[in-house]
């Protein structure tokens, strides 16, 4: 089922997820609910709080990678900041450069039945999963911008907003 998308400035997106404890039937129907809804949109990444669903979970599915379910995930920072042109489906019609991610991240997180496994993303996949992880933490790309280049874009996208 796909489910609406909460949008910037909705404030369930600034609440702080909390971990996954129940990995059964109905987290299962989450995660299938939640890539149906990334799919749709045509994202790469869509935290579960996305959906107004307050749970540490995240779904990617960056380029050529595996699909990956991305339970309490928690990551290592390993590679160089990279700049990056970044949006978000909570931000909708709207991009603009970041240059905190990192190109090279370890990740450890549990699968949709609460096993714990490990793997390493880069570029693209990595900036993915420090985006999903701040949805988790209540934090938004636009946090990352210089604060020129986000008060712009928030301009644009109240104007475009009020546009309908
Ligand atoms: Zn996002």
């Amino acid at each position: 089922m796909i489910r609406p998308i909460l949008a910037h400035p909705d404030p369930r997106l600034r609440m702080v997820s909390r971990p996954v404890e129940h990995f059964d039937d109905k987290l299962r129907a989450l995660v299938d609910d939640m890539f149906e809804t990334m799919y749709d949109a045509q994202g790469i990444g869509l935290a579960a709080v996305q959906i107004g669903v307050h749970l540490r979970l995240a779904v990617m599915h960056v380029e050529d990678n595996p699909k990956r379910v991305l339970v309490n995930p928690e990551y290592e920072a390993l590679g160089e900041p990279m700049p990056l042109d970044e949006g978000c489906l909570s931000v909708p019609g709207m991009r603009d450069r970041t240059k905190t991610r990192r190109d090279w991240v370890r990740v450890r997180a549990q699968d949709v039945d609460g096993t714990p496994y490990e793997f390493e993303a880069r570029g693209l996949e990595a900036a993915c999963v420090q985006h999903e992880c701040d949805h988790i933490d209540g934090k938004l790309y636009i946090d990352h911008l210089t604060p020129v280049r986000r008060s712009r874009l928030l301009k644009r996208y109240q104007k475009e907003r009020e546009r309908g």
